[in-house]
């Protein structure tokens, strides 16, 4: 009985966040990472930018049920912490207000000041691909847990050789909303802004702007911080951590087996629809995939292969020297700096799958800025301060694929 009221307990504050409080804790040894982590499964609580490196500042949000036990730990852990945001609702709140007021897209016309929702994003797809249909088209698939469209843009000039593709995921973490606005922003700068049709003439693009819909609709409806699907797990549970659910040393490392985790990696691999679809749809494309990046927030960060293990992968040079390039070109835009390396703690993403079991030589993990003391997810009228300066690493990504692929 006491266990039952205290699960009622953890999920009513986890719908609310009322009383959820947003701490800045500091390890300094990955021996307190591992105690972190044991802490999150234990209490929890939930790890915003999971970097798991010694010295980085982790976001972690806390439910009120848990602060006192959770303080109490970190000091006989001996980890620095501080509050940063004493009320989480208050800003999921403000944000909910911002982006309600930005205007809607109007007959194709997309503004990059709100974080849209699922029906709009159809919207601007089949808009794409009704206005454009030399240079796009729309493919439905797969459908969702919950039946919405899983949906993809191909853009092709043709031709009569297959091109090198790149391949773009995003939106597979419900709660970054960032991650969707940027993929709609590579789309429009692609199809509909003639400056950039030199980056359509020799390569090819397949972009899923939004991978995990019914998570993304839910995160905007109910609870701003949902991560997982939306499937039914166990008894009483909903949602697997799509980005630990793929075929490749599932289960490792940095993916959870309680069903309640915000990284639980599911029963087995590929046991969503949004994940299974998915890969089939990049395995139909497998030798001409020649990069593949997904799209995440908030860790400010370029990432490559493995999540499993720390040993870099056989062409760990030219991952690190084309994620160098990239961080310079965003650098040059707004001033800011974007951590590059692998990401040991997290097996089982879209990017190691590509990599490791489909065999696509450059596969990438593109983190966004998140909003730190103001939220998950920046404001909506940031946004397109973001995506502008991503773009450009974007440019210089396709700068590589074309030297290197195109003949
Ligand atoms: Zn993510």
């Amino acid at each position: 009985m006491l266990c039952s009221l205290r699960i009622l307990l953890i999920f009513i504050e986890h719908l609310l966040h009322k009383e959820c409080k947003l701490y800045e804790v500091i390890p300094s040894t990955p021996e307190q990472i591992t105690l972190l982590e044991l802490l999150e499964d234990e209490c929890e609580v939930d790890v915003w930018n999971n970097s798991r490196k010694s010295k980085e500042p982790l976001d972690v949000m806390v439910p009120a049920v848990f602060q006192n036990e959770f303080e109490k730990k970190l000091t006989n852990l001996q980890l620095c912490y501080r509050i940063i945001v004493p009320d989480v609702q208050a800003i999921v709140n403000e944000e909910k207000y911002k982006n309600d007021k930005a205007p809607s897209i109007i007959e194709g016309k997309i503004s990059f000041e709100k974080y849209y929702r699922y029906a709009e994003i159809q919207e601007y797809l089949t808009y794409l691909s009704v206005e454009y249909p030399k240079l796009a088209y729309l493919t439905h698939y797969g459908v969702s847990y919950e039946n919405r469209n899983l949906s993809a843009i191909h853009i092709t000039t043709g031709g009569d050789e297959p091109k090198p593709i790149i391949f773009i995921d995003a939106g597979i973490h419900a709660r970054e909303w960032i991650a969707p606005a940027q993929a709609l922003y590579i789309l429009h700068e692609l199809i509909e802004n003639k400056n950039n049709k030199h980056m359509i003439e020799k390569v090819d693009w397949v972009i899923v702007p939004l991978a995990n819909p019914d998570g993304y609709e839910y995160s905007h409806k109910t609870d701003r911080f949902w991560r997982k699907t939306r499937s039914k797990v166990g008894r009483s549970c909903k949602g697997v951590d799509p980005n630990r659910n793929f075929d490749f040393h599932w289960r490792e490392h940095g993916a959870s087996k309680k069903l309640q985790s915000p990284t639980y990696c599911g029963p087995c691999p590929f046991s969503e629809p949004e994940t299974r679809s998915l890969s089939n749809l990049i395995k139909s494309y497998r030798t001409q995939i020649k990069l593949y990046i997904s799209i995440h927030s908030c860790k400010q960060s370029i990432l490559y292969p493995f999540g499993f293990t720390r040993t870099l992968p056989y062409n760990g040079d030219e991952l690190h020297r084309l994620a160098k390039l990239v961080e310079e070109a965003i650098y040059k835009v707004n001033g800011n700096h974007y951590r590059i390396g692998n990401s040991p703690g997290s097996s089982g993403s879209s990017r190691d799958w590509a990599y490791g079991a489909v065999g696509i030589p450059l596969s990438y993990t593109l983190e966004l800025p998140g909003g730190g003391t103001r939220g998950f997810d920046l404001p909506p009228d940031e946004i397109l301060g973001v995506v502008k300066e991503i773009f450009a690493g974007i440019k210089m990504f396709f700068n590589y694929v074309q030297l290197k692929y195109c003949y």
